[in-house]
């Protein structure tokens, strides 16, 4: 009798012990694959976290790749039989909430395969999927020629934000990062190496691009190439009414190439959080910000003009003519000359700053939304007045543009709000500590909640959803492609489990 009731303790113990075991067990590959997990504890580790800093998922192995063909065979080895492992394709990992993390599963680190080769006729280039993006602008400037869609930040790779959408201040004409692509050769759930693009395969283009990682690994992306330009007239204005930026901002968006800017973003200023008032002159500074307190907001209209040698003569008469039809507050209006390069890279220089004072690795729960252009005065009174600005105190930036529909392909997976031509890029991009984090996502919670409520049409960008209903609903229409997708590309379901999606 002692010996079946010690036998039953073994057996309970063990039923309890043994998932935990299994978690804990490295991948086993087969020799005959001939390839290489690291598991050592600082790879482990670096693996688990993301700029988010909210979330810790440990996978089991990284793969290294030196060539597409180790993760098609690595991939068919996963989909052969019972499912054994979840993989997800890394770049820099600079999602948000584990969107490319696999809890005991392979992560594939992408910055293996990093090359660049721009075509004899400087038309596009062929970049491997864990390229980043700064290095793809070396590259190609190199030759005289540039991408022609840029996210703000560029030491994130091509693989991550094309499996986004890539925004920035040339979306408004260029379209996303994912309008600006070729051809893709794409790993597939099942292994199989794809080359797709709108004529061939192009279910799969249409699937991946802006596809959250869902259907296939992107090895290698053949991205537009225009002409680079050399330099840039970079150049902040500041409002104190909402309706004038707003009218501005949409004017600009809506004006030729050759009369018009070629960037075009804006950002808040708001008196319970940081302004940073270091783009004005020295002298300006402390009028800048004594302007933020006196009105609680101030709005921050930035734009860039891109110029050459060609272009030199003319270009402080171009600038003149736009700036005057402005209705900027007089005075405030600050403009830096600098090199494409510098202008492109320029977050680089407030990660050093922030990476200087500790700042950077630190928490980030933000929250990116699209909103129709019709609703964006309901956007501003009820969330970032109601809300933000009531907040006792708020860090980081808040950008606010708008941005041109007709640039995004509807075929893509990408999702963006379609109620109107003109939509609304929202930025809201705090920094937290680790005791605040709860604080600020219920924040982000309340203004979903407040957006919904009033009927403002909104669609989140970066999201990170829980609930199969949410993923449904922020497909929409869509949503039914999006799974028959996954069936056909990744039935056993393998691919970035990360992003909480099936
Ligand atoms: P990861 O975080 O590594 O991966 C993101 C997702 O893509 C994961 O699901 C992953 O599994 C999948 N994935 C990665 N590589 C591949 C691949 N080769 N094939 C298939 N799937 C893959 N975004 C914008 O659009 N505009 C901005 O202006 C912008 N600014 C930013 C500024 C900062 C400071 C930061 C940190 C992020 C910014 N982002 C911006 C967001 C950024 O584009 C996304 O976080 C993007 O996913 C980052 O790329 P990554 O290489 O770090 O991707």
């Amino acid at each position: 009798m002692a010996n079946l009731r010690l036998m039953v303790i073994l057996v309970t113990v063990l039923i309890y012990l043994l998932p935990s075991c299994i978690k804990s067990l490295e991948i086993i590959l087969p020799k005959s694959l001939n390839l290489t997990l690291l598991n050592d504890t600082s790879t482990i580790s670096a693996a688990s976290q993301d700029f988010g800093n909210i979330t810790t998922v440990k996978p089991g192995g990284v793969l290294c790749p030196s060539s597409p063909a180790e993760i098609s065979r690595l991939l068919s080895y996963a989909a052969n039989g019972e499912r054994k492992f979840q993989v997800a394709a890394r770049g820099q990992g600079h999602s948000l909430k584990g969107q490319a993390s696999v809890l005991d599963g392979v992560i594939i680190n992408m910055t293996c395969l990093s090359g660049v080769v721009v075509s004899d006729d400087m038309k596009y280039a062929d970049v491997a999927g864990g390229a980043l993006w700064v290095d793809v602008l070396k590259k190609t400037a190199e030759k005289g020629a540039s991408p022609v869609s840029w996210t703000d930040y560029l030491h994130v790779s091509v693989g991550g934000t094309l499996s986004n959408a890539g925004i920035g201040g040339e979306v408004f004409r260029n379209g996303p990062q994912i309008s600006n692509v070729l051809e893709l050769d794409v790993i597939t759930g099942k292994g199989e190496m794809l080359t797709c693009s709108p004529q061939l395969n192009s279910e799969l283009f249409d699937g991946v691009l802006g596809g959250l990682g869902q259907f296939g690994i992107i090895t290698r992306a053949r991205i537009v190439l225009n002409h680079a330009p050399k330099r840039a007239k970079w150049i902040r204005m500041l409002y104190s009414d909402f309706t004038a930026f707003t009218k501005d901002q949409e004017r600009l968006i809506s004006m030729a190439n050759d009369t018009g800017v070629d960037y075009l973003e804006g950002q808040l200023f708001m008196s319970n959080g940081v302004v940073d008032t270091s783009f004005f002159p020295p002298a300006d500074q402390s009028k800048v910000a004594d302007l933020v307190k006196s009105h609680g907001i101030i709005y921050v209209l930035e734009v860039a003009k891109y110029y050459d040698d060609a272009t030199l003569p003319i270009i402080n008469q171009v600038i003149d003519k736009l700036t005057k039809t402005l209705s900027y507050l007089p005075g405030f209006i600050s403009m830096h000359d600098v090199t494409y390069f510098d202008f492109l890279n320029r977050v680089k220089a407030e990660e050093d700053k922030l990476r200087s004072l500790g700042l950077w690795d630190v928490p980030h729960p933000w929250l990116n939304l699209f909103v129709p252009k019709s609703q964006i005065l309901d956007f501003h009174n009820g969330v970032v007045k109601d809300i933000l600005l009531k907040q006792n105190s708020t860090s980081g930036l808040t950008l606010l543009y708008p941005t041109n529909r007709n640039k995004w392909d509807n075929r893509m997976s990408a999702m963006i709000t379609d109620e109107e031509d003109v939509v609304y890029v929202i930025g809201l991009l705090q920094s937290a500590t680790p005791q605040n984090v709860p604080e600020v996502e219920s924040v982000n919670e309340k203004i979903i909640r407040v957006c919904k409520d009033s009927g403002i049409k909104i669609k989140q960008y970066l999201m990170h959803y829980t609930r199969k209903e949410d993923w449904v609903e922020h497909f929409g229409t869509k949503w039914s492609d999006f799974s028959r997708r996954k069936d056909l590309f990744d039935p056993k379901k393998l691919l970035s489990p990360g992003q909480d999606i099936f």
